[in-house]
């Protein structure tokens, strides 16, 4: 099958490969996400029986919340996944994944919650908090 995506972390100990078509980048902006990679999140989605992870023995998870879990590299830090547990999918950090990735970002979500120190200028569609049809952890 064509569409095959891989990735990794910055030391390699975790790598992913993805299969098909992914979903439409989401940057998320919540406290969580600004906290966790210094900036925001941006993240694509795949359904779990189309990602194969290598390595998931260096995966911290940390259980951000009741409902949704963030995986890391133990070794190097590098923010892979974010895990909703009433999901099928698991979301997949965009940055993670070797260029060209052919992902696009197209919505900023937790705008309210964002960073002081940057402003959203890709004219792209800002929510205030979550927007319809996405799982979040936060309401
Ligand atoms: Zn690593
Ligand atoms: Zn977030």
């Amino acid at each position: 099958m064509s569409d095959i995506r891989t990735g990794h972390c910055n030391c390699g100990a975790v790598r992913f490969r993805t299969r098909g078509p992914l979903r439409e980048v989401v940057a998320c902006h919540c406290s969580q996400c600004r906290r966790q990679t210094g900036l925001y999140y941006a993240a694509t989605n795949v359904a779990d029986e189309n990602i194969e992870i290598e390595g998931e023995a260096n995966i911290t998870w940390y259980h951000a919340s009741d409902v949704a879990k963030r995986g890391f590299c133990a070794t190097c830090g590098s923010a892979l996944f974010w895990k909703h547990q009433a999901d099928q999918h698991i979301s997949v950090l965009a940055g993670a994944f070797d260029q060209p990735s052919g992902l696009a970002i197209t919505k900023h979500i937790f705008c309210t919650d964002k960073g002081d120190f940057y402003e959203i200028t890709d004219g792209l569609p800002q929510y205030a908090k979550g927007s319809a049809g996405l799982l979040v952890a936060e309401d």
